[in-house]
């Protein structure tokens, strides 16, 4: 199934496409289509299921173009950080939509918000303290909401939000789509719901499970992108134990670059694909694969579902992928129809978060190992990565990274620690 199958515009496949999303998780194939038709939703799934394209996606194919100043969707997520986080995502969605969108939260000046509100927007995202003061204002009416997305229901109830709530579902008007996200279904959840709504229907993702058992999985710290390569050339250049490879990077860009890298040091020996390739020169470098006359393949997850090649020796993840399921379904690609399979994932500081996530869709937990001393370390950072401080360093379950970088602000010059143990104060994408 694609993207495609749900009869959406142009602009908004255009913009999936941009952002390599082509399949639909679990809760999308499932939500998107009740939601499109306006039935009531509680949709109990977690962070990494892509839970918010599945409420997104067909708010979005039913927003028709309005210059009214008082917003029709309103989404309400606990945290300022959610709130950020589901704007850009709109953002992005919207890249080819003429849609205004707001984002209001609390520990911010009250009034530039007001400004805005005044200004006008199609799609309000709040947190639920901030919204009720704005109503109390007077700025914002809620009169106007067709749709009410209640995203992450439980830990905004965790936090204390019911009340700001139940003030807030009073004041919309009866006649209401009504979106309601949860990770679990909590007792104060069920509650919610037998108070405020009726005739919801309710979707359930269950986790995605235990990837195929014949897969042994690794996972690798390694201080950057540069040095990812040269992991990468590294494991290549063991062409007896990788002898039919796929890696799996996050952008086209990427593939491209690290494609071009893999070039020198294997020439004719690999090939990219990423939706910017045509459909046939694709299905060419799948069948050349397939048919071993290339030893790898370095792809964005467009062909991380469904393409089935016999006996994939390795499945390096040179990236994490945000999205848990894609991780299994990137591993998927090595282990079948019984035969033992190998994955390898390198991971920087970044990407701990997105590592946790998976650990959890999966059940389970591995050890993260160090990089062998034999790959060089390469210091230099590329453009897109942004220097972290040894303080904001994340810790996975008590084990800490070895290499962490830091721009000292005097040289803008790379530092590489080794073997400290830094502060953990994750900086958290979600909460
Ligand atoms: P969520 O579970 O909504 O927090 O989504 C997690 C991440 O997965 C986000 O970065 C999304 O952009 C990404 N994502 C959502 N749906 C898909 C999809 N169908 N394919 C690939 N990535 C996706």
């Amino acid at each position: 199934m694609t993207f495609e199958d749900f009869n959406l515009s142009k602009p908004l496949l255009n913009a999936l496409n941009e952002q390599e999303i082509s399949s639909p998780t679990g809760i999308q194939e499932e939500a998107i289509p009740v939601i499109s038709s306006g039935a009531d939703v509680i949709g109990i799934a977690q962070t990494g299921t892509g839970k918010t394209l599945a409420y997104l996606v067909p708010i979005l194919k039913n927003l028709k173009y309005s210059d009214q100043r008082q917003p029709r969707v309103m989404i309400l997520v606990p945290t300022r950080e959610l709130v950020v986080q589901v704007i850009q995502e709109i953002e992005k969605l919207t890249t080819y939509m003429s849609v205004r969108t707001l984002g209001v939260y609390g520990g911010t000046n009250i009034n530039t918000q007001k400004q805005k509100i005044y200004e006008g927007c199609d799609i309000l995202v709040a947190t639920p303290g901030r919204l009720y003061d704005l109503v109390m204002t007077g700025i914002l009416r809620l009169k106007s909401i067709q749709k009410l997305v209640i995203d992450e229901c439980d830990e905004m109830l965790n936090l204390g939000f019911r009340p700001q709530l139940e003030r807030i579902l009073e004041l919309l008007p009866t006649k209401r789509q009504n979106l309601m996200f949860s990770a679990t279904m909590t007792e104060e959840v069920h509650a919610l719901i037998e108070s405020y709504f009726s005739n919801t229907q309710k979707i359930e993702i269950s986790r995605v499970g235990k990837p195929i058992e014949g897969i042994n999985q690794s996972f690798y710290a390694v201080p950057n992108f540069n040095t990812k390569v040269n992991f990468l050339v590294h494991l290549l250049g063991d062409k007896e134990i990788f002898k039919k490879v796929f890696v799996f990077v996050r952008s086209k860009k990427y593939a491209d670059a690290i494609h071009a890298e893999v070039e020198k040091y294997f020439p004719n020996e690999f090939g990219a694909v990423h939706s910017n390739k045509s459909q046939n020169y694709r299905l060419r470098m799948i069948e050349e694969f397939q048919s071993n006359q290339l030893r790898g393949i370095i792809a964005t997850d467009v062909v991380s579902r469904g393409i089935d090649v016999d006996l994939v020796s390795h499945v390096i993840n040179f990236d994490i992928p945000d999205l848990a399921e894609q991780y299994i379904h990137r591993i998927g690609r090595t282990g079948r129809q019984k035969e033992k399979g190998a994955t390898i994932s390198l991971i920087t500081a970044g990407e701990l978060e997105n590592i946790e996530r998976i650990f959890e869709l999966m059940d389970t937990s591995f050890d993260i190992i160090d990089l062998p001393t034999e790959v060089k370390l390469n210091k230099e950072l590329i453009a897109d990565e942004e220097p972290i401080s040894i303080h904001d360093a994340p810790t996975l379950k008590g084990k800490s990274f070895r290499y962490t970088v830091v721009k000292p602000p005097s040289q803008g010059k790379l530092q590489q620690r080794s073997g400290k143990t830094p502060k953990k104060n994750a900086k958290k994408k979600r909460r």
